[in-house]
């Protein structure tokens, strides 16, 4: 447990909720091909292919219980919509789903399922459940450290699905669902996807409340261990609480279902199209300037201002992380940037987008997510596109 600790990174306390304000984050995946006339061809190809759809819990596990419902088959219920949904309008997409029927599929598993399939995005979907009656509305959590003792109570109840696993203590490392403490743990975890969890958990409130109009409790982070482990933006929502009489009436009804669906549905239609769109781009650099020896930091770094400068993105973070920590190692001029109550940490800064391109596949053996951002004349982070256009490439 404590070597675990160790190894993973601190990220977060002092979150501040984010709501709609974050700007579209980009994964952006270089691919550098050779042409005949002397000219590589950079394209971007980044798409969204495949969405796992989890519906939280099953068989043996009931989740929350209403007066006449269980957490369980609303779920499923709302998340084989959502796949319809998404089946029937965007076809290119492929949908998995963790579960399809009534049946018990451990935390570890879901994740698996997203991780063997190179799922682009996992969304979780539950119920809530509050001892108070009057508790209701939507909430969507990414990954992290909660910030209060409500958003640790909500990760407590549904970490508590491993205990119907007969291995969890062996399994999950010794957590303990109920135990405090445990979640310290996620105070230190590093989480490459949490800029873009927390776009798409947005968008999802977004819909909920201005769609939907369901109550939106807002965009949340908190230990969930069925999000631990996944290797792709991830998200658990909270589609209403069962536990207030209304909600429940809402959400076990055709209708409800179908709002909380369809809501769904659109948060990820433009998730999808608006990363897709800031991706789009095709740059053209001359290939007798690409380098066929590796490119070291020293030589990537330009320390003047006052240009467009290209980085290589490397983590991002809720909290502030010590420039000179391990978890940078190997790597000198490592910049912070502060970004709607995200830091971002990049290494590399040069006006040569041929040397950032070369200089990040060095950064991917470290840091295999990363990827290339720009920054303008007043080191303003802009699209990558934007930043070619002023070099005039
Ligand atoms: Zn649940």
């Amino acid at each position: 447990m404590y070597r675990l600790v160790k190894k993973m990174y601190f990220i977060t306390i002092f979150f501040k909720q984010i709501r709609y304000q974050l700007g579209i984050i980009v994964l952006i995946f270089l691919n550098l091909s050779i042409n005949h006339n002397g000219y590589s061809q950079i394209e971007e190809k980044y798409s969204l292919k495949t969405v796992v759809i989890d519906p939280g819990h099953g068989g043996k596990d009931s989740g929350a219980r209403g007066r006449k419902s269980k957490e369980k088959d609303i779920v499923l219920d709302i998340s084989l919509k959502l796949g319809t949904y998404i089946e029937e309008n965007i076809p290119d997409v492929k949908v998995i789903y963790t579960r399809t029927t009534d049946v018990f599929v451990p935390l570890d598993e879901r994740a698996d399922i997203a991780n063997k399939n190179k799922a682009d995005l996992f969304i979780s979907i539950h119920c809530n459940g509050n001892k108070d009656a009057r508790a209701y509305g939507t909430e969507t959590f990414a990954m992290g450290l909660h910030k209060s003792d409500g958003n640790l109570e909500v990760a407590k109840m549904e970490n508590s699905a491993i205990l119907f696993e007969e291995d969890y203590t062996t399994k999950y490392e010794g957590f303990d669902p109920h135990s405090a403490e445990s979640y310290i743990i996620f105070s230190f975890l590093q989480n490459t996807y949490l800029e873009q969890s927390l776009n798409y958990a947005a968008h999802v409130e977004n819909e909920f409340e201005t769609r939907a109009l369901r109550k939106s409790r807002g965009v949340k982070q908190a230990g969930f261990l069925v999000l631990w482990k996944t290797t792709m933006p991830s998200v658990l929502v909270e589609t209403g609480f069962i536990t207030n009489p209304s909600e429940e009436r809402f959400l076990m009804s055709t209708s409800g279902q179908e709002y909380i669906a369809s809501a769904i549905y659109r948060a990820f239609k433009s998730y999808k199209s608006a990363i897709e769109a800031k991706s789009k781009f095709v740059a053209k650099v001359d290939s007798s300037r690409l380098r066929k020896d590796s490119i070291t930091e020293n030589e990537i770094n330009e320390n003047t201002t006052g240009s467009v400068k290209f980085k290589v993105q490397i983590a991002s973070s809720s909290n502030s992380v010590p420039i000179d920590s391990d978890f940078f190692k190997g790597f000198e001029n490592v910049e912070e940037f502060k970004i709607n109550e995200l830091y971002k940490y990049t290494v590399g800064s040069t006006s040569s987008f041929e040397k950032i391109v070369q200089f990040k596949k060095i950064v991917e053996e470290k840091f295999p997510d990363a990827f290339i951002i720009a920054v303008d004349e007043s080191n303003n982070i802009i699209p990558l596109n934007e930043a070619l256009e002023k070099l005039k490439m």
